[in-house]
Order: structure tokens, then C-alpha cells, then sequence
């Protein structure tokens, strides 16, 4: 299943961390997009790898990196990361990968266990504002492997635009998926977003950046942890809109995160908006069906 060298780079990268087994068990996970995953087995040790032979520079030291950023707002709970490799220039490469903490799966995620989350999430919105006070990130990121944006701004409207939809409408330009009719829907679209974002006040907290269903895992002890981020500091209202997006949230989650912090009026139209990113990257990753929803949403709010 995997190769000699990269067997060889996982053994020294466990030497490193104190376990000295000369035999690893790997068995493949489903359920990822990009990457493989497999349960990793040394000795009495258990872990969880991913791992992929043509990463984009430097994905899984992001990962590590938004993992830890929602581990210090001490709400929701992460995987703990023990080591990743991001690949050398010299070829052949082993992969890059990450390796950390294997959470095994529990039961189905409960109604008790949504509660839970959305409180966390509601939580972790309220007490992890930008520390300058602007929106983006430090570094730049990965939403799947598309390069995502985080150069700070002030205006969230204008980071929207140039950081998010402007970018992706660039890449799908490049791969071939933004035929005319789109562009100039999408155009027309952007000139009214400074409008549809523009009637609330913004604040820059900490997201998880890609809180869809299939990154939630249930533990044994039945926490919600969540899994594949690609923080930034933004409106929450995107978070909110994108777990919507392909569903899988049960009501309790949406109940605990108003009663702790309740959104604001328009959210259901500007949801439509925030997730026209995540559609976009869809379309760039997986192909034409999500073109599709872009341009009805995009009609839509263009009115
Ligand atoms: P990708 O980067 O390819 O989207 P994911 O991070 O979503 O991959 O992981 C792939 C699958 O592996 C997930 O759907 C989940 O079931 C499982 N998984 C991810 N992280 C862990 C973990 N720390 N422990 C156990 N299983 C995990």
C-alpha cells in the first residue's frame, strides 16, 4: 500500500517521538477529499495519518497550524498534531504528511452532542476576536488544496471580494469554468456586495473555515471534534451559512449557538452570499454540477 521510503520516514518519525517499533499497520479511512488516511498501528500505539504525494507547498504545516489556533480558544475540541512533513525538493519525495492523535470513531453524533458543539462554536465565535482587529490570517491557507487568501483587511465586504470570490472567479477562469455568461453574472454580483453586506456591523473572529459535516467526528465520550480546518478571521455568519450549506446539522446545534450568540437579522440572505465561495471552490475542485448552484444563487441576489 505504501511505499518503502515513506514506511522508512514514518518508523524515524516515530523514533522521534519516543516509540521505537520497527512494524506499522496502516488501514485505510474513507471519507476524505484530497487526501489518503489511514489508522496507523505501532506497537500498542494507535494514530491517525493522511498523507499525499502531490500536496500543494506547505499544507499540512497549515493544517497543524489551524488546528492549533482553535486549540487555544480552548471551546472545541481538535485532534491532537505530533508531527507532519511537508516533502523535499529532492525526487523521489516520501509523501508529505500529518500525523496526530486517532480519535476513534464513537456513535452517530447526537442530538446532546450537537447542543454541545454549537454552544463551543458560539463560544469560540465570541472570545476569539482578530488580534488587530482586521480581517484574514497571518499566512495564507488551503480550503481543500485551493490556495486560500488571508491577506488582512479591514472592510470585510472588500475582503469578500478580493479574498475570497475575486480568487476563486480567477481560478475558474484558468481551469476553464467561467464561461461569460458566469463571469458577467458574478461581476454584476460583486458590485452589489458592498450592499448586501453592508447594513451590520462586522467582526473578525476566529472560523474554522471548513465546518461541513463530513469535519465532525464523534469520540467515544461522545464530544464533537472537529476535524480539516482553514481558519481565518472573519464574519461568523460565514460559518454559520456554509454548515447549512450541505446539511447534516441537527436543530440543537443551531438552538445552543443563538442562545449563546444569537445572529443577526438578514442572515438568511446573506447566507446565500457567504456560500457562493464555498460553491466556487466546489466548482474549481470537483467540477460543473456545482456551476450550476453558483449561477442560480448569483441570479438571485443579483435580483
Ligand atoms: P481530507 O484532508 O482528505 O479531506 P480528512 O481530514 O477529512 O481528509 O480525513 C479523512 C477521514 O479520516 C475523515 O473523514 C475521518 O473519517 C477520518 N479522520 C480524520 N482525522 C481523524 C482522526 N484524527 N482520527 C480518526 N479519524 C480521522
Amino acid at each position: 500500500m505504501i511505499s518503502q521510503e515513506f514506511k522508512k520516514k514514518i518508523i524515524e518519525t516515530l523514533h522521534l517521538l519516543g516509540i521505537s517499533s520497527t512494524s506499522i499497520r496502516l488501514e485505510p479511512l474513507n471519507g476524505g477529499c484530497i487526501n489518503h488516511a489511514a489508522r496507523l498501528t505501532a506497537g500498542n500505539h494507535t494514530f491517525f495519518i493522511k498523507w499525499n504525494e502531490s500536496p500543494p507547498p506547505e499544507m499540512f504545516q497549515k493544517e497543524a497550524r489551524g488546528l492549533a489556533l482553535i486549540k487555544q480558544t480552548n471551546t472545541i475540541r481538535v485532534p491532537e498534531v505530533l508531527a507532519y512533513f511537508d516533502g523535499v525538493d529532492r525526487k523521489p519525495s516520501p509523501p508529505a504528511f500529518i500525523l496526530m492523535e486517532y480519535i476513534p470513531s464513537g456513535k452517530p453524533l447526537s442530538s446532546h452532542t450537537f447542543k454541545n458543539l454549537g454552544e463551543q462554536l458560539a463560544q469560540m465565535h465570541l472570545h476569539s476576536l482578530a488580534p488587530g482587529g482586521k480581517f484574514g490570517l497571518e499566512e495564507d491557507n488551503y480550503l481543500g488544496t485551493t490556495l486560500q487568501k488571508n491577506q488582512w483587511h479591514e472592510d470585510w465586504a472588500t475582503f469578500f471580494i478580493e479574498q475570497r470570490i475575486q480568487p476563486q472567479m480567477e481560478l475558474a477562469l484558468r481551469n476553464g469554468k467561467l464561461p461569460p455568461f458566469r463571469r458577467s453574472l458574478l461581476e454584476k454580483l460583486i458590485i452589489r456586495i458592498p450592499e448586501l453586506l453592508g447594513n451590520q456591523t462586522h467582526q473578525p473572529v476566529l472560523l474554522h473555515g471548513d465546518l461541513w459535516i463530513g469535519n465532525v467526528l464523534n469520540d467515544p465520550g461522545n464530544h464533537a471534534v472537529v476535524i480539516d480546518p482553514a481558519v481565518y478571521y472573519g464574519d461568523r455568519e460565514a460559518e454559520i451559512a456554509y454548515t447549512q450549506l450541505f446539511g447534516g446539522f441537527q436543530p440543537e446545534f443551531y438552538l445552543s449557538y443563538q442562545q449563546v450568540f444569537p445572529l443577526e437579522a438578514g442572515f438568511e440572505i446573506r447566507k446565500d452570499l457567504y456560500n457562493l465561495y464555498h460553491l466556487l471552490n466546489h466548482l474549481n475542485l470537483f467540477g460543473e454540477p456545482y456551476g450550476l448552484q453558483v449561477d442560480s444563487i448569483a441570479r438571485y441576489l443579483i435580483g
